[in-house]
């Protein structure tokens, strides 16, 4: 794949971001592919593009909700790139981005199950007795993380921290829009099959002060997607997309230290398919 010809802002596991002049960014999604923290060796055809066509139809989809709180998005074309990658890059505007990792949870899953044996909450925030892993929440939660530099892991923080972080309007203005554009997406993806149990926003400031929702939003990189049919609290869930590799990998005997190995093609392309499945199910389009 062919890199375009402009100035290399970032590089992360599996996505680069280019200066595209203007006060804009280039958002460019690879076909890698990521699990238990480690980028493996081979690529997911079209990822990058299912992925991209995917936060795209979401920002759609949360316009109204963004507007409702006076807010927007980042997302300015995804036509409008560079021709070794289209369908993968979104031109987006640039922002300041706020240094906090808006998480919100309605079921209980990954990092928040081992903090809720411990201490029956998530960070600050109080839940009931006797939820097990997968457990439905009474009510979404906004547990938020700060960004954390390459290579590290991000750390949960309450809301108080936030608060010192961004300013108590601003944090309350947050929290909201987080839990706001969680229910809505939640309530579509449950219209589809589709557990949404948890998901992260970034969102950034544009130059009049308003609050933009940034990054990509909805992905199965950034969220945890569980097939509905399948759900059922009392262990950790089958995700929709990379369950088949998660199991492969785990089959394979590998270490999760050492670099890791090749899929084979039925793991690349059963891959695949959960993917395009993921899309086409929540957006009810035909992947192309
Ligand atoms: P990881 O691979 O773990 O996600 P990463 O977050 O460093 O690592 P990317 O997600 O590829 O890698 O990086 C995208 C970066 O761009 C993030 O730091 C994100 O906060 C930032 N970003 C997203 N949208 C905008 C925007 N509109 N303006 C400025 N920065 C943005
Ligand atoms: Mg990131």
């Amino acid at each position: 794949m062919t890199a375009p010809d402009l100035p290399l802002v970032a590089r992360g596991k599996v996505r680069e971001v280019y200066d595209a002049g203007d006060d804009r960014l280039l958002m460019v999604a690879s076909d890698r592919i990521s699990a238990y923290d480690a980028v493996l060796p081979t690529p997911i055809p079209d990822k990058g593009r299912v992925l991209t066509a995917l936060s795209a139809w979401w920002f759609e989809q949360l316009t109204p909700e963004l507007e409702r709180f006076g807010a927007s998005h980042h997302l300015l074309s995804t036509t409008d790139v560079p021709p070794s990658v289209a369908g993968r890059g979104m031109l987006v505007r640039r922002l300041e981005m706020l240094p906090v990792e808006c998480v919100a949870r309605g079921y209980l899953a990954g990092s928040g199950t081992a903090e809720y044996r411990r201490t029956g909450r998530i960070v600050d925030v109080p839940l009931p007795a006797g939820l097990v892993e997968g457990s439905r929440l009474p009510t979404p939660v906004f547990t938020p993380s700060t960004k954390a530099d390459v290579g590290e892991h991000d750390e949960p923080i309450g809301f108080e921290r936030v608060v010192e972080m961004v300013g108590a309007a601003r944090a309350d203005a947050l929290r909201a829009l987080t839990l706001e554009l969680y229910r809505e997406a939640a309530e579509l993806a449950e219209a589809a099959g589709i557990v949404l149990a948890d998901t992260k926003f970034e969102f950034g400031v544009d130059a009049s002060g308003g609050l933009v929702l940034a990054d990509e939003v909805l992905t199965p990189d950034s969220s945890r997607f569980w097939p509905a049919d399948t759900w059922s609290p009392g262990g950790p869930q089958p995700s929709y997309d990379k369950q088949f590799v998660r199991d492969w990998l785990t089959s394979s005997g590998w270490d999760r230290v050492s670099p890791p190995p090749e899929l084979p093609d039925d793991v690349v392309a059963a891959t695949r398919e959960r993917y395009v499945t993921a899309y086409e199910t929540l957006t009810g389009r035909a992947f192309t």
